[in-house]
């Protein structure tokens, strides 16, 4: 009797998660809205929605707001999700 291999799709969906944790760029973004009150969190993430804003304006605005060591670079993977905000840490 032939035994069924053991299952091991769920080291498979650990190794993705942890490749994908590696991938995702530390951004400090996350912190930067902590700081932000109400009225500027939701424009910022209306910048973020709003394809005519320029990531080296949020930086400006950020900076403006005492956010030090943002990069356009931050900006655009924010906007595309592959930052660590979206991992929640
Ligand atoms: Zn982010």
């Amino acid at each position: 009797m032939a035994q069924s291999d053991p299952d091991l799709s769920e080291f498979f969906e650990l190794g993705i998660w942890a490749q994908r944790a590696r991938k995702m760029k530390p951004c400090p973004l996350g912190d930067v809205m902590k700081t932000l009150n109400k009225k500027d969190t939701s424009v910022l993430l209306a910048a973020f929605d709003s394809g005519q804003v320029k990531p080296g304006w949020i930086v400006s605005w950020c900076s403006r707001r005492g956010a030090q060591g943002l990069s356009p670079t931050h900006i655009v993977n924010h906007r595309k999700g592959v930052c660590r905000c979206v991992l929640g840490d």
